[in-house]
């Protein structure tokens, strides 16, 4: 599938009904999770054999737009809100049967190993803009769980997760994303905010 056409696509998922501020939930663009999805699968990072982990999966866009391209995927959310909507989401989308959605805290890593797969992490965690380090445990976990990671941080990010893993950042790209402004500073508007893309192994 190309990528514009599952930016389209994407476009239909259904997003938070009541965003929890202090989860900082607020969904990725489908222009920038079909990005991300893309230059998964053009690495090999996304194939027949791969279990493609979304770490705080939200309502589902990164486990669905990958199944969308022919992974299975597991979601995994401390919401259980957000679980049905990203289950009613893989409904809409006929990738039910692809996906195992998990309830479950990230610090608590509920994984078991999965040997014969390739096991890749692509996540959009808490930037940590409403409790300072929120996105440490994600990045902790998918280590220990992924073979390759891609992950979405605030811009000027790079030397604290090149600091913080133990893994080596091999790729690293820029985009831009509405967030709203009430996960910053409490006000009810939306912000651009630039964010990096990291891929790491
Ligand atoms: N990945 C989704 C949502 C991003 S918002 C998307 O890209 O659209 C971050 C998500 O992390 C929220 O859904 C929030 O509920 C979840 N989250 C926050 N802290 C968590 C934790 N400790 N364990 C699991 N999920 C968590």
């Amino acid at each position: 599938m190309k990528r514009k056409n599952l930016e389209i696509e994407l476009e239909d998922i259904k997003g938070f009904r009541n965003p929890s501020p202090r989860l900082e939930q607020y969904e990725t663009p489908p222009e920038l999770a079909s990005h991300v999805l893309h230059v998964a699968l053009l690495n090999g990072d996304i194939r027949d054999n791969t279990i493609v982990i979304d770490l705080g999966c939200g309502t589902g866009i990164l486990a669905i737009g990958a199944a969308l391209i022919g992974a299975r995927s597991i979601g995994l959310d401390l919401d259980r809100d957000v679980l049905e909507i990203a289950k009613e989401n893989a409904d809409i989308f006929d990738v039910e049967k692809q996906i195992k959605w998990i309830h479950g805290d990230v610090r608590q890593h509920p994984f078991k190993p999965i040997q014969e797969k390739k096991r890749t992490v692509i996540m959009n965690p808490p930037f940590g803009s409403q409790k300072r380090g929120a996105d440490r445990p994600f990045l902790n976990t998918a280590e220990k769980i992924g073979d390759v990671i891609y992950t979405i941080h605030n811009e000027g990010s790079l030397d604290f997760v090149e600091a913080f893993t133990d893994g080596e950042i091999t790729h690293a790209f820029k985009a831009s994303i509405d967030i709203p402004k009430k996960f910053y500073f409490h006000q009810k508007k939306v912000e651009e905010t630039e964010v990096e893309v990291y891929r790491i192994r």
